[in-house]
């Protein structure tokens, strides 16, 4: 496969394995970053708050490659605290990066797909987004409406051969889940059956297969990569 892939938040985590993984199958991948590009990745630094950087990183992988065919809607952000100390610059700042950031990226992404009749949209949500975690109502908040989201897009692009998914990754072992506490990472462990943290290539493998021609009648689908904390939801 020689596909354009557009990882968001590719500079680390889950973003990158997902850029490693599509590169090993020989697809031409770039990444957005906010603060320290990927030197042999085509790395374009756009901070999806912004429509402008947006369409500007856009633009430049249309220059070099053409339209992108794959996103993959990755970038994420925490600002996590209870919600009677949570002040509505921390509840838009993250509202403002996950959620319509993905609509960003995701719009325009879809106006090409559109008109090439074909295109994979994979969003990434998170397990908080249906199991809820203290702390964390921005956070799950964003994540629950991408779901939304994706599978409104599922309904609206469907008929173009536009796929649009949600991978909902559980405790993944990144910078995200390092900044916290080590006893709060060791409860999240003890909750997990498959008794361990989770791996970026773990999401990497499922993002791979939903924009994959195996997965082509798959859209709408929201698929755990939790070791079984959600039990399936
Ligand atoms: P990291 O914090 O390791 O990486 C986040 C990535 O997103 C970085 O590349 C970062 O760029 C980029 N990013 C953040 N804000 C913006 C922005 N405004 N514009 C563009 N890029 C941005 O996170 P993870 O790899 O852990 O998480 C990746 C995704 O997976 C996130 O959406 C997260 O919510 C989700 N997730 C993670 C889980 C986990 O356990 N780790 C569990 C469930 C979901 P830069 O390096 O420049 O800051």
């Amino acid at each position: 496969m020689s596909r354009v892939v557009l990882v968001t938040g590719g500079s680390r985590g889950i973003g990158l394995a997902c850029a490693r993984a599509f590169e090993a199958q020989g697809d031409r991948v770039a990444i957005t970053y906010r603060n320290k590009p990927v030197d042999d990745l085509f790395s374009l630094r756009c901070d999806q708050t912004n429509g402008d950087e947006v369409d500007a990183a856009f633009g430049a992988i249309e220059d070099r490659w053409g339209p992108v065919e794959v996103l993959v809607a990755n970038a994420g952000i925490t600002n996590d605290t209870l919600l009677l100390r949570m002040g509505e610059d921390a509840w838009r700042e993250v509202i403002d990066t996950n959620l319509t950031g993905a609509y960003r990226v995701a719009k325009r992404a879809a106006a090409k797909m559109v008109r090439a009749r074909a295109g994979r949209l994979v969003f990434v949500s998170s397990v908080n987004a249906v199991m809820g975690a203290p702390g964390q109502a921005n956070y799950a908040a964003s994540k629950a409406g991408l779901i939304g989201l994706a599978r409104a897009l599922a309904k609206e692009l469907g008929s173009r051969n536009i796929t649009s998914n949600v991978v909902m990754p559980g405790f993944i072992r990144t910078d995200m889940t390092a900044a916290l506490p080590v006893e709060w990472q060791q409860m999240a462990v003890d909750g997990v059956p498959l008794g361990r943290a989770g791996e970026p290539e773990d999401v990497a493998g499922v993002v791979t297969f939903l924009a994959s021609p195996a997965a082509a009648y798959i859209t709408g689908a929201v698929v755990p990569v939790d070791g079984g904390f959600g039990m399936g939801h």
